[in-house]
């Protein structure tokens, strides 16, 4: 069936890449770069993709631009396919529109602010609901203008507390942002739908390993989101997946069923001398109890206010459940200085009974009978301690994280735990910032109503990395197809030679004319380093004209990911290179 936003594709067209090496900036380097924690980011820096400004913020080469350019160009397809249109908003931003939603103080540190000339504050946007809310409000008036899902492509910046591994969590990055707005909630669930298939569309083209988990709403707000997460190690995210059912979520957000309450008689409160025993397996060893069998009492800082929260001996707590529950900006664990002046008490020896503030409880813990905890002073732990008789809490809440022994929470099946990079997060919103911003439309029943709103990022610049993670061996960079910033390497391998020369020269113009993006690596540089350098750059297909060529009169065509090498003719290759180009192409 054909589309009504099928036009939307003609302008979008695509982009395509060709460039002698010997007039290129591509400066490899042959040394690990120190700072580089993480292959990907060592592998950017070596293959010169990018380049470090300062902390987070980086210039993006020809050859690192042209891989966001193939990330640019899958989500535009795929976006308008949708039925959205693209548009570009400001990336300065006044304060006042974010006060409209109280998100120019609840934001924190990560947005940037600053003054103009005429003293008017200002921020750089890290994200634009504020801005594009205030333009429906200004062009939307009727149902009749309903639905509308708009998008740019655009840099954000956001003043990480932790910027690291070069693309993946930059200051400054390149995201595309989208915003649904709709006539009620069953639209904006249609909306939201549409995104979640583009979104797989979008991953699935780009040719990651990637999966869709329920996750946490955050500073944005609303109450229904999924992430998009390509599975990797050095991802800094850990995702919870059911072995049987197709439960799977974010760790952050994972909830855990409430247990059954142990009904134990209650025993009688003790004071026991544990002198020196602070942390939990000691404490375990010296009375001889399991770390279940007693409870930690840790403290937070909560936007800079202290609270308690007491888990089991072997559990952790979920610092963003915490965070929501509260409210609060910023959640950091407190450290003993910090613990000290909020309780009196040195680090170890804490606990419920008395504590001098605010009290909250894992709801396991709330199950739990007769436990040993501090005693509130140094050297002591109490034995037999029970909620409700020596302490109580200000509230009892799913507080702790998941672990790969709880059971699924949908199904009760196991659990397996891991590592995933956020390439993409969906939310649907709801009427928050249409209320907050009055942005109302008039309805076919002549009432005045707040718009249903969605919006839906996607980390251009930080797919490129992930694709990188999932995607290199000891000798570079392994590109898939789609997100290559060039399809083809090819190698001159004797510049003073005549006919190896006008071979690689005609064959590089052949497959420019059939629209194959290529490198030449026309450079006077030994074989050695050609072939070191196109390995690195992870180029899919490399084609190597040298001595056999003169010898046997054929050119080799190498496959960057697997080695497979073929010798062909010079008339045969470009048939066949296309056929591999084809065969590597995901479209779906
Ligand atoms: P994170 O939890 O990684 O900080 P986020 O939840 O703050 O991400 P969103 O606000 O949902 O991110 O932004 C949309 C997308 O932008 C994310 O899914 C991610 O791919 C990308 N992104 C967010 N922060 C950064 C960053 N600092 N550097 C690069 N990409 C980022
Ligand atoms: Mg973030």
């Amino acid at each position: 069936m054909k589309n009504r936003f099928d036009s939307f594709h003609s302008y979008t067209n695509s982009y395509k890449i060709k460039m002698r090496y010997s007039q290129s900036l591509i400066p490899t380097l042959k040394e690990t770069p120190a700072e580089a924690e993480v292959v990907s980011h060592r592998l950017l820096l070596r293959a010169g993709f990018i380049r470090k400004l300062s902390a987070g913020v980086y210039s993006y080469l020809p050859l690192g631009l042209a891989a966001v350019r193939k990330v640019e160009q899958i989500v535009r397809e795929e976006m308008n396919r949708a039925g959205a249109q693209e548009l570009l908003m400001p990336m300065v931003q006044p304060a006042d529109l974010w006060r409209e939603t109280g998100r120019y103080e609840k934001y924190g540190p990560e947005l940037l602010r600053f003054r103009d000339r005429h003293d008017r504050e200002s921020c750089l946007g890290p994200t634009h609901e504020e801005v594009i809310t205030d333009l429906a409000r200004r062009e939307i008036r009727s149902y009749r203008d309903l639905p509308k899902n708009l998008y740019q492509i655009q840099t954000k910046f956001r003043d990480e507390i932790r910027p690291r591994f070069g693309l993946m969590r930059g200051r400054e990055f390149i995201m595309k942002d989208a915003y649904s707005f709709d006539v009620d909630d069953t639209q904006a669930g249609v909306a939201y739908q549409r995104m979640y298939e583009a979104y797989q569309r979008i991953f699935s083209r780009c040719g990651l390993e990637f999966r869709a988990v329920d996750a946490d709403t955050g500073t944005i707000g609303g109450n229904f989101s999924h992430e998009f997460m390509v599975l990797a190690d050095t991802g800094e995210d850990t995702l919870v997946i059911c072995s049987s059912c197709d439960y799977a979520s974010n760790i952050e957000k994972a909830a855990i069923a409430a247990s059954d309450a142990d009904e134990s008689p209650l025993l009688e409160l003790e004071k026991v001398e544990t002198p020196g025993k602070r942390k939990v397996a000691a404490v375990c060893d010296f009375m001889e109890i399991k770390p279940s069998e007693l409870v930690k009492t840790l403290v937070f800082l909560a936007d800079g206010n202290p609270v308690a929260v007491l888990v089991r001996g072997d559990r952790e707590v979920q610092a963003v459940k915490l965070k929501n529950l509260l409210g609060a900006v910023e959640v950091e664990m407190a450290d003993d200085k910090q613990v000290y002046e909020a309780t009196g008490v040195p680090t170890g020896y804490l606990g419920p009974v008395n504590i001098k503030i605010k009290l909250l409880v894992d709801q396991e813990v709330a199950g739990m009978k007769n436990f040993v905890i501090g005693a509130n002073e140094k050297n002591y732990h109490l034995k037999n301690v029970n909620m409700g008789r020596d302490f109580e809490p200000s509230a009892v809440a799913d507080l702790r994280q998941i672990t790969r022994d709880d059971p699924c929470p949908i199904c009760g099946a196991g659990l397996g735990l891991k590592e995933g990079i956020e390439v993409g997060h969906i939310f649907k919103l709801g009427t928050g910032y249409s209320q907050a911003m009055e942005a109302f439309f008039q309805d076919s029943d002549g009432q005045e109503k707040p718009m249903v709103m969605g919006c839906y990022g996607i980390g251009v610049s930080r797919i490129v990395a992930a694709a990188i993670e999932q995607n290199h061996d000891d000798n570079g960079m392994i590109f898939p197809m789609p997100l290559a910033p060039m399809q083809v390497i090819l190698l001159n391998l004797g510049i003073s030679d005549e006919h190896i020369t006008a071979t690689a020269e005609s064959l590089y113009q052949e497959l420019l004319n059939k629209g194959v993006e290529i490198l030449l690596d026309d450079r006077d540089e030994r074989p050695g380093s050609k072939f070191k350098d196109a390995d690195l750059l992870g180029i899919p297909l490399r084609i190597t004209v040298g001595k056999r060529l003169t010898k046997d009169g054929v050119v080799e065509l190498r496959q960057r990911r697997d080695g497979t090498t073929e010798e062909l003719t010079p008339e045969q290759v470009s048939a066949r290179v296309l056929d591999l180009i084809a065969a590597k192409m995901i479209s779906e």
